[in-house]
């Protein structure tokens, strides 16, 4: 079985909102301000499976600033991975409030509870209508620090209570720029592993190049739970970057992603199957890792 673990759809409704979105949606317009990035519905993502023989994919959300695109959002990647089969898995995005990153102030110290309330009935909703994982979050861009806050403790109290992978955007602390290479400091994805050991992260991107680290021990430690996805490793990194983190954390901790309308899935499996894996670490990178970790 083989399964993409990060793509992107969108409603039709929201990409006919793109121009309107740009103005009011930072981390959508750091991204989706390029003209040419381009955005998919739930439809074409099967379609670009199709042609692959991809079996599965996770399509997941996007870093909403508004309450009402992170609801409209995920009720329609929850809606399209119930009428497909088991074939789209939905992973949803978290409202965190007007005042996210703001929590803990003086000024809003009545706000945390109310708030918190709020995401933990619709993240009980959300799994209750068949929600696997959550993200892909860019806490940076929504303005809380992962490291350290009431929506990284939300966000752990969401992923043990349902059983929900968190999948977060981490990127390059060197190297090139590029649009969304901001989104998630190294330094806070690791203090977040350290402070909520046992929740399954999945760290998008290759970690930003966390499985780097896992020379040190106690790095090695603080990221059992993590696994790392290859979205857009094309752009990023030289195909040896394969054989270097199964040295590094073992082949089990990386999921096949295609980054989902940035590459077609055909790309992305090619580049995959080029990059010299044993029969054995092809198989768990393309499928059997995420089947096991979601239970498939
Ligand atoms: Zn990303």
């Amino acid at each position: 079985m083989i399964i993409d673990s990060h793509a992107h759809v969108f409603p039709p409704e929201v990409t006919a909102r793109r121009a309107e979105l740009l103005a009011d949606e930072p981390a959508f317009a750091e991204i989706y301000g390029d003209a040419a990035a381009k955005m998919a519905t739930a439809d074409e993502v099967l379609a670009s499976m199709a042609e692959a023989a991809v079996d599965r994919t996770i399509i997941v959300n996007f870093a909403w600033h508004s309450e009402a695109i992170v609801d409209e959002t995920n009720a329609y990647i929850i809606e399209q991975a119930a009428r497909s089969g088991g074939r789209l898995i939905p992973f949803v995005s978290v409202y965190f409030g007007e005042n996210a990153g703001a929590h803990g102030r003086a000024e809003t110290d009545d706000a945390p509870a109310i708030v918190r309330n709020d995401v933990r009935t619709k993240l009980r909703r959300l799994a209750t209508s068949g929600a696997r994982g959550i993200g892909e979050l860019r806490p940076e861009s929504s303005g809380y620090n992962l490291a350290n806050s009431d929506e990284a403790d939300l966000l752990a109290w969401a992923a043990a209570a349902f059983d929900l992978p968190v999948l977060v955007h981490a990127s390059e602390p060197v190297g090139h720029a590029y649009r969304g290479k901001h989104g998630l400091a190294l330094d806070a994805l690791y203090a977040f592993a350290r402070a909520q050991s046992g929740v399954t992260i999945i760290a998008a991107h290759w970690g930003g190049g966390l499985p780097f680290f896992a020379l040190m021990p106690e790095v090695r430690e603080a990221i059992d739970s993590m696994y790392f996805d290859t979205a857009a490793s094309h752009l990023l990194y030289d195909p040896e970057i394969y054989r270097r983190v199964i040295d590094l954390v073992g082949a089990e901790k990386i999921l096949w992603a295609s980054d989902y309308p940035l590459t077609s899935h055909s790309k992305a499996l090619e580049r995959t199957r080029d990059a010299a894996l044993t029969d054995a670490e092809l198989a768990a990178i393309t499928g059997g890792n995420i089947a096991r970790l979601l239970s498939l």
